[in-house]
């Protein structure tokens, strides 16, 4: 099994999974990039797996729909362009015979979900759309703080050597306000280095893992005292992680 990350629009990814013969795709939010590694490959289009509503996550649906041969997957609570499956928490998703436990990670939106596959080449895999980011997490759009801390919460409780694959390619610029939190945590500053080299070749940061998420993630980290400590000199109303999470969001917004 294969997985790529298809660069679309600025710093989007579109992950897509092959076996050599026949592909599925994460958040297709242009058609574009799908189509032009669909064929240089001369792969075709078993399925697609949409994490949340945001039109850079589905853009590409109304012209993948043509050449698409299976189902498309899709959170039950938001609104995605049908014909599609919805999933809710404890749902299954299978494509390439790869079997997907669906998560509901509300924040980022009302109704986002993540797709984590229990063995991928010997690890486990995720999905996590706008969710967590690598160094980071997507701003709260609809969701309340304390949603998005659970929803970040049980994806850092997943094994540590679960692949994670974010939409974005945001990870430098996470790492910056990560070091702005914890300017003495060694793992972000050797993590930055390696990020700037993969950048400096045309490389993706992504996957990160979980286990290093935990060790550069300050939205992972809400109790490490550095982090609580820097949270409240920027307005966190206790030393509890939920209070930490909200403040270092709200810092980040304006960083
Ligand atoms: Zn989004
Ligand atoms: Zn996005």
């Amino acid at each position: 099994m294969n997985l790529l990350a298809l660069p679309a629009f600025t710093d989007n990814y579109i992950w897509m999974v092959h076996d050599g013969r026949s592909a599925f795709v994460v958040d297709p939010g242009a058609a574009a990039p799908v189509i032009e590694a669909l064929s240089s490959r001369n792969l075709t289009l078993a399925g697609i797996l949409v994490t949340h509503h945001h039109a850079d996550h589905v853009g590409g649906l109304a012209g993948l729909r043509s050449i698409l041969n299976g189902p498309v997957f899709g959170p039950a609570h938001e609104d995605i362009p049908p014909p599609y499956l919805p999933l809710v928490a404890g749902d299954h998703a299978e494509l390439l015979g790869l079997r997907f436990d669906v998560l509901e990670v509300p924040g980022h939106t009302a109704g986002h979900i993540a797709y984590r596959a229990r063995d991928f080449d010997g690890h486990p895999l995720l999905f996590c759309g706008d969710t967590l980011f690598s160094a980071g997490c997507g701003r709260l759009f609809e969701g309340t703080p304390a949603q998005m801390h659970a929803s970040l919460s049980a994806l850092a409780a997943l094994p540590g050597d679960t692949r994670v694959c974010c939409a974005h390619e945001y990870t430098l610029s996470n790492l910056r306000f990560a070091h702005a939190v914890e300017p003495r945590n060694d793992n972000v500053t050797a993590y930055a280095r390696w990020c700037e080299q993969q950048r400096a070749r045309g490389e993706p940061t992504l996957p990160s893992s979980i286990a290093q998420e935990r060790r550069v993630n300050p939205f992972l980290r809400c109790d490490e005292p550095e982090v609580v400590h820097a949270a409240r000199h920027h307005g966190a109303a206790s030393d509890a992680p939920v209070d930490v999470f909200a403040a270092l969001r709200e810092w980040k917004n304006e960083f």
